[in-house]
């Protein structure tokens, strides 16, 4: 006997499955189904295009056998099946960031965490929700040694060699005393048709029943095996659209992606001409947790004339679009791709080309709570996406939303527009961290009293990179209000006059500041705010502050310029101020007060609490 130790933090997780999830124990069942289904989908492609293999008389196909005496299930493949080496790296150890991010992520929500299970690839150790003991003996194809792994859920396992005939893989599960009920055909099948109808092999069931055998005076009652296909065996997006019901695109969508969780949308489409191939995605009404992973497992899989190529490459859409789950099957594609081929493949370029447009037109289309779902799941994404993907930049404009300063809710560029002034053609934006302190920002008042829509954006990193790019929306120019003139409440003559009238003040505030800023100015964008700050978007560093933050560089300061309101009390009272440190207080105070309101840190935040203080104290 070779005992093994499983790996921490696989011992962790059958202590979780064991003691912890209980609802929705069903699942496992789905989870060794899908395990299979791999495997098999894996022999399958070799079988195809391995010499060694080409000969062998071999259809794929799984077979569930009940055993009521036993209180056993079996699960049994003839897929590609393990060697040692891979039992004690796929089933002895998680080599994925998987299982501790699972971990970390659980809530304590039994059915949510059960639902987490298939996400995070832990899917075999969820057999241990029902069981007390398993068995999994196992030959890899084209290899002599066959190989038993035993483990009873505690930190070991037993790793022997054994003899089996076939290639492939059968679990043996013996069922703790109260989960019984998946001794019961209707209940097994029930699983598998929820979750497993269109698994593309057939799975069968192998189960005994009681029959009356003969008639009359000589009837006896006989236990017979008998063995039923349970599945539809069809690879659903093979069937024609008006073929597929609603809720069957839904129970693939849950098998698709190991969860209960219904789509937001699905969208399915053959294409036929020079090139022919057939996609079904789906958007989940969830973005997956690893999304902001860089690590995120791509929820795409590709076929080529059915046969299952892979499931792991991140190329097969660009990569904001990675919460999209599905499969793209293509039928001119050669069956022996290596991922090298695939990278530069033209017939795949042009898959992802056609499928990028179909999905993003979709979203286009979403509408209601729909569209409320995807835009709080997935924004930012599609921001990412107006960044990357510059072909397809006026669907992503028409799809990404923003909040605005007269709007409720999230609004379109398209909505914005037809509420703006169709000569300047201008999109108003004001880009930062935090929602609060946009709304806030004395930067606005002046939009506000002329009636003018801002889009708010608090993305900050993504908003304050992405938005300089886009140039313009259907000839609307991108405006960032920090950086360009008010509306004009005055007339050029009035602002020259003010600011004749205003210039010693000015003058004397900036001899205070110093450096501080680069410009101190009457300002006629103000009403309520004595103060405001901008950045000086002439200045060279402003344009190569995005540049520093696309390359994850901090971003250099861009000067500010200070600008007062001429109207406000306390303006009008400094203007005739003899007290010399009350001025240079009352000057950084105006300076700091403003930068707070942007979101900004007074450059030295004791000396500004102090000024606050004496200036208190002299109005009390
Ligand atoms: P996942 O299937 O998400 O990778 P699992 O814990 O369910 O996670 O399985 C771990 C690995 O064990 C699989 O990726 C596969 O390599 C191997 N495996 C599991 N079941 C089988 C099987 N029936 N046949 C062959 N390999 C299997």
């Amino acid at each position: 006997m070779a005992k093994h130790q499983f790996q921490t933090e696989i011992g962790q997780l059958l202590k979780l499955m064991t003691h912890s999830l209980y609802s929705n124990k069903e699942i496992f069942i789905r989870e060794l189904v899908s395990n299979a289904s791999d495997a098999i989908d894996k022999f399958n492609y070799i079988s195809l295009t391995d010499e060694k293999f080409k000969s062998q008389e071999w259809s794929g196909k799984v077979t569930i056998a009940l055993d009521e005496k036993d209180g056993t299930i079996t699960i049994a493949d003839n897929g590609i099946g393990m060697n040692e080496e891979d039992l004690m790296n796929h089933l002895g150890t998680i080599a994925k960031s998987g299982t501790k991010s699972f971990i970390e992520s659980l809530t304590g929500d039994a059915k949510k965490d059960s639902n987490l299970i298939g996400q995070f690839g832990v899917g075999f150790y969820s057999v241990f929700m029902v069981a007390d003991h398993v068995d999994v003996i196992t030959k890899k194809a084209g290899e002599a040694q066959a190989y038993k792994f035993s483990t009873d859920g505690t930190g070991e396992y037993d790793l022997n060699p054994v003899t089996k005939e076939e290639q492939g893989t059968i679990i043996y599960i013996r069922l703790k005393e109260d989960e019984k009920e998946f001794l019961r055909k209707y209940r097994v099948q029930e699983v598998i048709r929820k979750y497993s109808n269109h698994i593309a092999y057939p799975i069968f069931i192998k189960f005994t029943e009681t029959e009356t055998v003969g008639e009359g005076e000589d009837a006896v009652k006989e236990e017979v095996t008998k063995v039923e296909q349970v599945n539809a065996a069809t690879a659903l997006w093979t069937l024609s659209k008006s073929d597929i019901k609603d809720e069957e695109y839904v129970e693939f969508y849950k098998s698709l992606s190991h969860g209960d969780a219904e789509p937001l949308v699905h969208l399915h489409n053959k294409v036929e001409g020079s090139q022919e191939f057939t996609t079904l995605f789906y958007i989940p009404k969830k973005a997956p947790m690893d999304m902001y992973r860089a690590d995120y497992q791509p929820g795409v899989k590709l076929y080529v004339k059915r046969v299952f190529i892979t499931d792991d490459d991140k190329e097969l859409l660009p990569t904001y679009l990675r919460f999209v789950r599905g499969i793209i099957d293509s039928e001119d594609l050669p069956l022996n791709v290596s991922r090298e081929i695939l990278q530069e493949n033209r017939i795949l370029a042009n898959i992802k080309q056609n499928s990028v447009k179909k999905i993003l037109q979709t979203i286009k289309k979403l509408e209601g709570e729909e569209r409320d779902i995807f835009t709080t799941e997935y924004n930012k994404v599609i921001k990412e996406g107006i960044y990357t993907d510059y072909a397809n930049k006026e669907l992503l404009l028409d799809i990404v939303r923003y909040k605005s300063s007269s709007e409720a809710g999230m609004v379109s560029l398209e909505d914005y527009t037809s509420r703006g002034d169709t000569e300047k053609k201008e999109i108003y934006y004001i880009a930062g961290q935090s929602e609060k302190v946009l709304r806030n920002s004395p930067l606005l008042e002046a939009y506000k009293k002329a009636g003018i829509e801002v889009l708010i954006m608090d993305d900050k990193e993504l908003d304050e990179i992405v938005t300089p790019m886009i140039g313009s929306y259907k000839e609307w120019s991108f405006k960032d209000i920090t950086t360009i003139e008010a509306p004009e409440s005055k007339s050029a003559e009035e602002k020259e006059e003010i600011t004749k009238e205003f210039k010693s003040l000015t003058d004397k505030i900036k001899e205070v500041l110093g450096d501080e800023v680069k410009e101190v100015k009457i300002s006629t964008r103000l009403t309520t705010s004595p103060s405001c700050v901008l950045k000086d978007s002439s200045d060279p560093m402003a344009s190569m502050a995005a540049m520093f933050a696309q390359m994850g560089q901090e971003m250099p300061e861009i000067p500010l310029i200070l600008e007062i309101n001429p109207d406000h009390e306390m303006i009008k009272k400094l203007n005739t101020l003899s007290d010399e440190s009350l001025f240079a207080d009352t000057a950084w105070v105006l300076l700091d007060a403003a930068k707070l309101s942007e979101g900004l840190e007074p450059k030295d935040k004791a000396a500004f609490a102090g000024r606050i203080a004496a200036l208190a104290t002299k109005a009390l």
